[in-house]
């Protein structure tokens, strides 16, 4: 396993060199941007840096892949996707490190993440999508047909860089359509990692890989011959790509942040479900699309749940990803941590108590602090906006209907959950979130044959599931009369 935190004296670095894949070939090129690891602030890696030139030859070599790819019957192509699959398990710890180090994640968590990632890509491949015979009568017959759309551009987030590059790769690749893949620019090398992968596995121009900042999000998504985008990532980018997109008319997916609310019920259990709570706002830092993102608690569990909220929060460790025992990273980029600084900072400015603070390394890395909140004012931005970092809010409520219509007073609607000993209640109010995935007593759980997307300005459509991979084919009716 390569971990490398320094730059060695011959100056090469672990992870230099990786290359974009085009058409088949990797290419270097001179330009390239500086990859920091999270955990130091610092450098430790490069990537290139694609220009439109490089995108021309990708949409083209993309474009000639397409007809024989799509053609290939699915059982095909889904041997090739499990064969990919295969070969990126037999690398799973190397680039788990990857994903750790890129991202600001522990060890575990990266690898663990790759090898989810690698579930869910097996998983869509046991979902198909056929063709389904609407009328056969004597004299008409009609089919409804899933076809694929052509070349697809894929935009990530940086929060997980192998979970969402395969969550994209699979169903594009399964459905018939060729793929050009760009992560985000602060976590470019385990795309990349995965491009080397797939160049061997799949025909040239298949799957092509691209890196760069967002500018190449942009050319991409005004593309015109770029049939669909796929992305994941901010609410404000998702409407550009939707303007940006309009003249050619794509085809789009955009899964996008949220402002989850969770409902804590009145016999909510702190023993034994605070800790599951706990997670469901923290696991990797905050930085989860659809995570706790703030807690509507019962008066009277109130200073009960914050105690124990605080005393379990005492417990996590924050570090690099490569110390044993550490449990969580630094946020990902310095943007995101300004965000979250500026969200505390306004809630404190408010009269919000935080009433536990945890401690960080002394580092330059980009560390935040676990942060609780009580008593933060509805209008306080950590209420209103998405924190996607270690800072929650925890609300006091009165009543549930209070609780429901303080849940649902956003523009987000990607998912929220409630929390009780009594499923059957704790349903009955979850079915009344205005969210895209509603939970009972976890935040969130995904499979790859469950459709997951948010509504309202949470996104547009869905990923996974038949579902998910519908949203990359066109329906083409063939309509024949007999007599
Ligand atoms: P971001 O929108 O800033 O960037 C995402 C990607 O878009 C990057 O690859 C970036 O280079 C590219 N991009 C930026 N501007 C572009 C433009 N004008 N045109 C085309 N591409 C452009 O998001 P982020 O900060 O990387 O990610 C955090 C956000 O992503 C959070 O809001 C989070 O909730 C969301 N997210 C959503 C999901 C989901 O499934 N719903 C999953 C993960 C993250």
């Amino acid at each position: 396993m390569n971990i490398q935190t320094t730059v060695p004296e011959n100056g090469q670095r672990a992870h230099d060199g990786l290359a974009m894949v085009i058409g088949g070939k990797l290419r270097q090129i001179n330009n390239s941007f500086d990859v920091l690891d999270p955990a130091t602030g610092q450098a430790f890696a490069s990537a290139p840096e694609a220009s439109q030139q490089d995108l021309d030859d990708a949409v083209a070599a993309a474009e000639a892949a397409f007809p024989a790819w799509a053609a290939m019957p699915w059982s095909d192509r889904r041997a090739l996707v499990l064969k990919f699959c295969d070969a990126v398990a037999a690398e799973a710890d190397d680039i788990g490190a990857l994903v750790a180090q890129e991202a600001g994640k522990p060890l575990a968590k990266g690898i663990g993440e790759t090898n989810g990632g690698l579930f869910f890509v097996r998983g869509f491949a046991n979902l198909e999508l056929k063709s389904e015979v609407l009328r056969d009568t004597d004299n008409q017959y009609v089919r409804v047909e899933k076809r694929p759309i052509g070349v697809v551009g894929a935009i990530t987030a940086w929060n997980y860089p192998a979970l969402l590059a395969l969550w994209k790769i699979g169903p594009a690749l399964l459905t018939g359509n060729t793929l050009i893949l760009k992560p985000a620019p602060s976590t470019p090398l385990t795309a990349l990692r995965l491009g080397k992968i797939a160049k061997n596995i799949f025909p040239a121009g298949v799957i092509n890989v691209l890196t760069g900042g967002d500018d190449l999000g942009r050319w991409m998504t005004a593309h015109d011959r770029i049939g669909k985008i796929a992305f994941t990532g901010s609410v404000d980018t998702g409407k550009a790509i939707m303007a940006n997109a309009a003249p050619t008319l794509k085809r789009l997916t955009l899964e996008l942040g949220g402002n989850d609310a969770a409902i804590i019920m009145p016999d909510f259990d702190i023993n034994t479900q605070a800790e599951e709570l706990f997670w469901a706002g923290f696991a990797n830092n905050g930085q989860v699309c659809a995570c706790m993102k703030r807690a509507y608690v019962p008066s009277e569990l109130y200073e009960a749940l914050c105690s124990r909220l605080a005393a379990i929060a005492a417990n996590v460790k924050m570090g690099p990803w490569n110390e044993p025992d550490v449990e969580l990273g630094p946020l990902q980029n310095r943007q995101q941590l300004d965000i979250v600084t500026e969200l505390v900072e306004d809630a404190i400015s408010r009269g919000a108590n935080a009433f536990f603070k945890g401690d960080v390394p002394q580092s330059p890395g980009f560390y935040h602090p676990v942060t609780l909140f009580r008593d933060v004012p509805d209008e306080a931005r950590i209420v209103r906006e998405e924190q996607f970092g270690p800072a929650l809010a925890f609300l006091k409520y009165h009543d549930l209907q209070d609780a429901i219509t303080r849940a649902n007073d956003t523009l987000y609607g990607l998912a929220g959950s409630v929390w009780g000993r009594n499923i059957d209640a704790a349903t009955a109010v979850a079915v009344r979130l205005q969210a895209g995935n509603v939970f009972v007593n976890q935040h969130p759980s995904m499979g790859p044959e469950i459709p997951y997307g948010g509504i309202r300005q949470s996104g547009l459509g869905v990923e996974c599931g038949v579902q998910g991979l519908s949203e990359y084919t066109n329906t083409v009716v063939v309509n024949i009369k007999k007599d």
